[in-house]
Formats: C-alpha cells, structure tokens, sequence
C-alpha cells in the first residue's frame, strides 16, 4: 500500500515539498505519496490527528506551526529539542517523534553542495527568530573560529547565543556591534527578505572571498544585491530546502535520495 505523507502550514500553496518529495521517491523507488495540507491557523492539531487517523506515516510541518509541532510531539530528536521548534514528524504507532531537520539542511548545503569548510571561519548570523534557533547548534559542530548572532531586538540574540554558550565560541548582539567586523560567512535567517529590507549592514562586513546566504530562495533579495556590491559570493536557501527534505526522507524511509539533481530542477522550473 502506498504510505502518506504530508506537509502542513499556512499559507501552504507556493510550497516546493511536495515536488522534492515526488522527485526523492521516484529516484529511490519508494511507494509514497506526500501532498500539501492547509491547517487552519487554530486547527493544526486536529489536522495532523486527522492525517494519522487517515493512515498518514509522517508530515513536514512550516510556518507558524513549528513550535506547535514541538509540543506535539511525544518524543523529540536532540536537534529537535535544541531548535525549540519541530519541523518534521514521523507516526509510529500512538507515537509521534519529532525532528528538526532545518540546521543539519543548512549545513549540507554550506559544505556539501557550495563545498565550503566552516571550520575556523568566523560565521554571522543574522536574526534570532525560528530559523536562526534551529541553526546555531549545528553550526557550532562545524567548529568554526566564531559565531556572532545578530538581531534587530538586541536581547534576543544576546539570550540565544547565551543558550548555547556551552557548545562553541557563539556571542550576540545588535546590528551596531557589527561596525568593525569582519566575516567570512553572512548568513541572512532574518524575515526582512520576505518584506523586500535590508537588515542595516556596515561597510567592510565581508572578508575577501566571503560567502553570503540569504536562507529565502527565489528571487534576488536586497541582502544577496548588498553582498554582491560588495564583492561577496552569493548564494540562496533553496539548496537548504532540499537538503531538509532529503534528510526528513531519510528519517521517515531510512534511504538517502540524491539532492543535487533536484536542486538543478527547481532552479529550472
Ligand atoms: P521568524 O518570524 O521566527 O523570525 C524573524 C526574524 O527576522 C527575527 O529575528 C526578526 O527580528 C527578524 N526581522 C524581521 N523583519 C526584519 C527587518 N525588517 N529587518 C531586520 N530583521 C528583521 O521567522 P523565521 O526564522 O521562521 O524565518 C526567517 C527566514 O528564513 C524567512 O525568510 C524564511 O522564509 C527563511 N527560512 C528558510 C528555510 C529554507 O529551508 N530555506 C527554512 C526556514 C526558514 P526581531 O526579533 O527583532 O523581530
């Protein structure tokens, strides 16, 4: 019998996983089916029993349910409880664990497919809502010389890099204490993309040769048109798109798809 799957948010229309999916179980021969399901925005838990209910074996789960999704969940990966947040589940019987596939997705797509070390380099994060909590601990595991988080709420980013102290050289701040500094990786987890701004930048942030990535995917974002003024190389999300999804595969089929050509074919479409 053909498994279900699903991802759940809201909107839910522009989402690519569906396609990804389609691609991954086509290329490893895996019987799934994996459809796009708008939750109402006071409805996500009923949704999801729903889906189960149905014979459903696992969902992704997107804006604004991933926190949501961390309560549901009965038992939750390291990652996962790390993130605070949850962006993959997997039924198992009454059971549902819960997952975080965000940072390791970030991190492949860094190493793997734009073939960058992290190791000793010094890492700028910008922003400290969801997508920056899932990602600060794996980049940590890269080793790199420093990671420094910035926010528009100073607090915010002085209190996430205070959670994760213990794991790495990680400090926070405000965009002001970026006067000065220099970079070798900008990595842009703000939402000022989606609203068309540009987070207030200085002059001189980026290092020669340095790398800037903008986790929205797309289209060309102020962020990417600033860093490419500036002599940077440039990149954006959507290879870490993918790289989550291959890795919820993984979790929910125990087999790894190929991500490289699905990269090449969204890029085409
Ligand atoms: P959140 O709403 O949780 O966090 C938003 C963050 O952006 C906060 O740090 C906020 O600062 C900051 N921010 C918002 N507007 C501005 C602005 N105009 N200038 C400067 N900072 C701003 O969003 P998420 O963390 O969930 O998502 C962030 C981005 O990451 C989105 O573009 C999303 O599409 C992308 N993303 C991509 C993924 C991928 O697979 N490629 C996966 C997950 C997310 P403050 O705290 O001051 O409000």
């Amino acid at each position: 019998m053909t498994d279900r799957y699903a991802v759940f948010g809201n909107p839910i229309a522009h989402s690519k996983s569906p396609v990804i999916h389609a691609e991954f179980a086509r290329q490893t021969g895996q019987d799934m089916a994996y459809e796009a399901i708008l939750a109402p925005l006071d409805g996500f838990p009923a949704a999801v029993q729903a889906f189960r209910e149905a014979g459903g074996k696992g969902a992704n789960v997107t804006v604004p349910f991933k926190e949501q999704a961390f309560e549901l969940a009965g038992r939750r990966t390291a990652r996962a409880e790390a993130a605070g947040a949850v962006n993959t589940l997997k039924f198992e019987g009454d059971a549902i664990l819960g997952d975080n596939t965000d940072g390791v997705g970030l991190v492949s797509d860094l190493t793997r497919n734009l073939g960058l070390v992290l190791a000793s380099q010094r890492i700028l994060l910008l922003g400290a809502g969801g997508a920056a909590r899932g990602v600060v601990l794996p980049l940590l595991a890269e080793a790199p010389a420093g990671l420094f988080i910035a926010n528009r709420t100073a607090d915010k980013a002085v209190a996430l890099a205070q959670r994760f102290v213990s794991s790495g050289p990680v400090e926070g701040g405000g965009f002001d204490a970026l006067a000065g500094r220099q970079f070798d990786v900008v990595i842009n987890a703000t939402a000022a993309s989606l609203a068309g701004e540009l987070p207030p930048l200085p002059e001189g942030l980026f290092a020669p040769g340095a790398l800037a990535y903008d986790m929205m995917y797309g289209k060309e974002t102020p962020f990417l048109a600033f860093a490419r003024a500036h002599g940077a190389r440039v990149a954006d999300g959507l290879g870490m798109l993918v790289e989550q999804a291959a890795e919820a595969f993984y979790l929910w089929r125990g087999v790894r798809p190929e991500t490289a050509p699905v990269i090449t074919l969204l890029r085409g479409a």
